[in-house]
């Protein structure tokens, strides 16, 4: 099967695991800050904290803004699970914006409407979970406009978007968000087998997600809400926080993964280039780039418009996973979710992304994708428009 995403990994990475195996720390050694501040050295952030998943990132990140019982989130619909469950791990209420037609992240025109109303209501959000689907940033210096006009705070889930830009900013910046996580999944632009990162230029919010993540510990005496329990050991838990720590083994492999990140970039380029060429004489809608984002190319999605094509979704889904090619669905969207549902989302809550749901298709696109693969996969897509 060739699979939708997979990991790339080479000798460099193995040996870089070996290594912290036969060392003397595989958890909370050098490697994990190193790992850090190489990723503030290449997005720009001046904090980076390196957690065990996106998904704790994502849960951190809401607790270090203060999210609780009350308070709402709102994020897109078009999206993993994570970027949601977020907000109800918190005990606050989550909502979803429709998204954009062409760009698929979530629409600024709907996000800017339901705003209005939320204000009249007095029910404006507390934080906006800004997905980067497929790794195309969203038009981030405008929903910041808005936070500032409606007062809520801006997470942004690059969990696609590692090595993507925005007007002349690297993804992960922060200059137009409170915090930016990342997700190293597999599938991801790089891994670590599991793993996350939160990055903030805000040193509160730093040491808050730090301190979080090792059990609401800390072994700073500024911190401490009382004198030193003891002389020798000398730490407090002052927060209910989790263990939700990267092993040094994790980090090893990230560390090794970011010197590969900009050739991954550029062959995920590469590759969309190349489908972008060979898919336009199909009936397929192919990805739009917006003009101020650069993608990473986390995901190639094209959409069988069904007022365009005799063929559907399903069919071309079918087709191409009996020839062994891993197509895949991204996103159910969340609130469909059984789970959600019993929340009281509505068939057709967003009508937008349920369609693209209907008529999306993500096509394999990694960084170890052969050109031989690729146009297996061409002509596989093309076949199936003759016949
Ligand atoms: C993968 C992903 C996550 C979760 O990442 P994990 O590291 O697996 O927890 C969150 N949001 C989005 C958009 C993702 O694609």
């Amino acid at each position: 099967m060739i699979p939708y995403g997979r990991q790339s990994i080479s000798q460099n990475d193995i040996d870089a695991v070996v290594d912290v195996l036969m060392s003397d720390f595989i958890t909370q050694g050098p490697r994990v800050p190193k790992f850090e501040q190489k990723m503030s050295e290449y997005s720009g952030a001046l904090y980076s904290v390196a957690v065990n998943s996106a998904t704790s990132a994502l849960h951190l990140a809401c607790l270090a803004l203060n999210l609780g019982k009350g308070d709402s989130l709102w994020t897109s619909p078009n999206t993993f699970v994570a970027s949601a469950n977020c907000a109800l791990y918190c005990g606050a209420q989550v909502d979803f914006v429709d998204i954009d037609p062409d760009t698929y992240n979530m629409s600024l025109f709907n996000l800017e409407e339901k705003l209005k109303h939320a204000r009249k209501i007095n029910q404006l959000p507390k934080i906006l979970v800004a997905v980067h689907f497929a790794g195309q940033s969203c038009d981030v210096e405008a929903i910041y406009k808005l936070s500032k006009e409606y007062g809520f705070k801006i997470i942004e889930d690059a969990s696609h978007a590692l090595g993507a830009n925005y007007k002349d900013t690297r993804v992960g910046c922060c200059k137009y968000s409170d915090i930016t996580i990342f997700s190293f999944h597999p599938v991801k632009i790089i891994t670590t087998g599991e793993g996350g990162m939160a990055l903030t230029n805000d040193k509160k919010i730093a040491i808050k997600i730090a301190q979080l993540r090792s059990h609401g510990i800390t072994f700073d005496s500024d911190e401490m809400q009382t004198k030193p329990i003891s002389e020798i050991w000398n730490y407090q838990q002052i927060d209910l926080g989790f263990n939700y720590r990267m092993t040094e083994i994790q980090a090893a492999l990230g560390i090794s993964q970011m010197d590969k990140l900009n050739s991954f970039i550029k062959k995920r380029k590469l590759i969309s280039n190349t489908y972008d060429k060979e898919l336009k004489s199909t009936p397929l809608l192919l990805p739009l780039q917006a003009c101020q984002s650069q993608s990473s190319w986390h995901l190639y999605v094209v959409r069988v418009k069904k007022k365009d094509s005799y063929l559907t979704q399903r069919y071309l889904y079918t087709e191409l996973r009996k020839l062994n090619i891993g197509v895949n669905i991204h996103y159910i969207p969340v609130y469909l979710h059984p789970y959600y549902k019993k929340l009281g989302f509505p068939e057709g809550y967003c009508p937008k992304a349920e369609n693209f749901f209907q008529e999306a298709l993500s096509i394999p696109i990694f960084p170890d994708l052969t050109s031989i693969q690729q146009e297996f996969v061409i002509t596989a897509i093309k076949n199936l428009f003759k016949s």
